[in-house]
């Protein structure tokens, strides 16, 4: 967690700092066409930063395939995410979000594996993949 470089403070740094994609999906809770991320099929070992601000938010060994189309993990790394709670599109869910930066990643619903039984529904377009070695 050291040396990591200052955050975007208005949205115009932030678009600077993000592809168009990622900017709607992290600054403005758009969500990605599902099966359309690369990282569903990603089964390496390695660490999940966010794509806004670098922070590691899930190990590659809490990924699994929920068949949503989103990259799905059954935990996060302690303190990374928050959630809050989000009611547009008539729905009532948990929203997630990067600790560290704000950046809008997903969802978490309560329909996942064990040991949390919980399904972090994740954008792909905002994460960033670091595979290990
Ligand atoms: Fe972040």
């Amino acid at each position: 967690m050291t040396d990591m470089p200052a955050l975007p403070k208005t949205d115009a740094e932030w678009r600077e700092k993000l592809d168009q994609q990622q900017f709607a999906v992290l600054r403005q809770h758009a969500t990605e066409r599902p099966g359309t991320s690369p990282l569903n099929d990603e089964e390496r070992s390695g660490r999940y930063l966010c794509a806004g601000c670098g922070q590691e938010l899930f190990g590659a060994d809490t990924k699994y395939h929920s068949g949503s189309g989103w990259p799905s993990f059954w935990a996060p790394v302690a303190g990374a995410v928050e959630t809050t709670t989000d009611r547009s599109l008539f729905m009532v869910r948990t929203e997630v979000h990067c600790a560290r930066c704000g950046g809008h990643l997903g969802h978490v619903f309560e329909d996942g594996p064990k040991p949390t039984g919980l399904r972090y529904c994740i954008n792909g377009v905002a994460l960033a993949f670091a595979a290990d070695d």
